[in-house]
């Protein structure tokens, strides 16, 4: 059992000796992200903590309705600010992530600054970027985690809207409106918690999930019409997108979130992949269903991690050398599939 009352000790006195803290979160940051990132944020705030927050790029337009939103520096676009905010943090809070190439630009400065850094996780696997690491993979979101931490900290759940919206926009997220990741019965009790606290979850679900643009909905169109293959010899289904599809349909940031979960859906298919060429590299993502381990595939082949059952990473060549290397590596993993449940 993770004891999070230890951690939560060390944690609090950090808190207490620190003048200034810096929480950040990682590229390309999701609702899990930016949840937990916020929820700290105004947790600390109204304990009279100086707070900044920083991400290493843009939030995507169904995040940026969040109360203190506006206040995350983003690295790649306020450079000089953000990099004077890591000089003068004492303390750093990176949630959501544990490898420091989720920092993108920010990595050098961050890693090289003198402040204390505390990492508050949820994902599988440790890397040695942190003096302390609150790592719990059994919870659904980071965002799970920080309210665990805050309710033990404050002595009881902290009633502020602006944090309950935060906690529960990184549950659903995570958890695709629970539909999968590691939600149990504690995180329905946290969420019966935060809808007794006045949060207006219909219009929750509608800004983050009611949110597109005709043009992306043409896209997953074409998508699933035009660029899926299934394999259902190795229960495997991929989608690709070129640039040039992606320039047909107008694409923003955000538009592709949630087309690798759709193969899913197909009976018999345990796991799915999508393609999103990119400038100089390939950008990965990988869902399953069950016991194939689709964080392990990330790591050992794309340089990349995550959970599970959803994970990440990339590859540096051609769109179409990519395919073809992953056809490769799919066969090295045929039994594995084949046996997938
Ligand atoms: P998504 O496919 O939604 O971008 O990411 C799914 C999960 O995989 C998330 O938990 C995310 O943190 C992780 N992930 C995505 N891309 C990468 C990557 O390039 N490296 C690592 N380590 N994790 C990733
Ligand atoms: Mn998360």
């Amino acid at each position: 059992m993770f004891d999070l009352a230890k951690y939560t000790k060390d944690l609090s006195e950090l808190f207490e000796s620190s003048d200034r803290i810096l929480i950040i979160s990682h590229i390309n940051p999701d609702g899990d992200a930016i949840g937990s990132q916020l929820a700290l944020y105004h947790y600390l705030t109204f304990k009279g903590k100086k707070v900044a927050m920083m991400c290493p790029n843009n939030l995507q337009e169904f995040l940026k309705w969040m109360d203190g939103s506006k206040e995350i520096k983003i690295f790649i676009r306020d450079r000089k600010k953000c990099i004077r905010m890591i000089k003068e943090a004492d303390l750093i809070i990176m949630v959501d992530f544990n490898q420091s190439n989720r920092l993108g630009e920010a990595e050098k400065n961050v890693m090289e600054s003198s402040a204390v850094r505390v990492v508050i996780d949820h994902h599988l696997g440790s890397h040695d970027i942190a003096k302390l690491l609150i790592s719990d993979p059994t919870v659904c979101s980071t965002s799970e985690l920080v309210h665990g931490i805050v309710t033990l900290m404050n002595g009881e759940p902290f009633n502020n809207k602006s944090y309950s919206e935060a906690v529960y926009v990184g549950i659903i997220t995570d958890t695709g409106n629970f539909e999968h990741g590691a939600y149990s019965g504690r995180t329905f009790r946290i969420v019966a918690d935060l809808l007794e606290s006045g949060i207006d979850k219909g219009k929750i679900i509608d800004v983050v999930y009611n949110n597109f643009s005709a043009d992306r909905m043409k896209l997953l169109g074409f998508a699933l019409y035009q660029r899926m293959t299934v394999l259902s010899e190795y229960k495997t289904a991929y989608i690709y997108l070129t640039r040039e599809d992606l320039a047909k349909f107008n694409h923003a940031k955000g538009d592709t979130e949630g087309f690798v979960n759709l193969p899913l859906s197909i009976k018999g298919i345990n796991f799915a992949v999508l393609f999103i060429e990119k400038e100089n590299f390939v950008k990965l993502s990988f869902r399953s269903k069950g016991n194939f381990p689709v964080n392990e595939f990330a790591s050992k082949y794309f340089s990349g991690g995550g959970h599970l059952n959803a994970s990440g990473g990339e590859y540096y060549d051609s769109l179409e050398n990519t395919i073809n290397y992953f056809l490769k590596v799919l066969e090295n993993n045929a039994e594995i599939l084949k046996g997938s449940i």
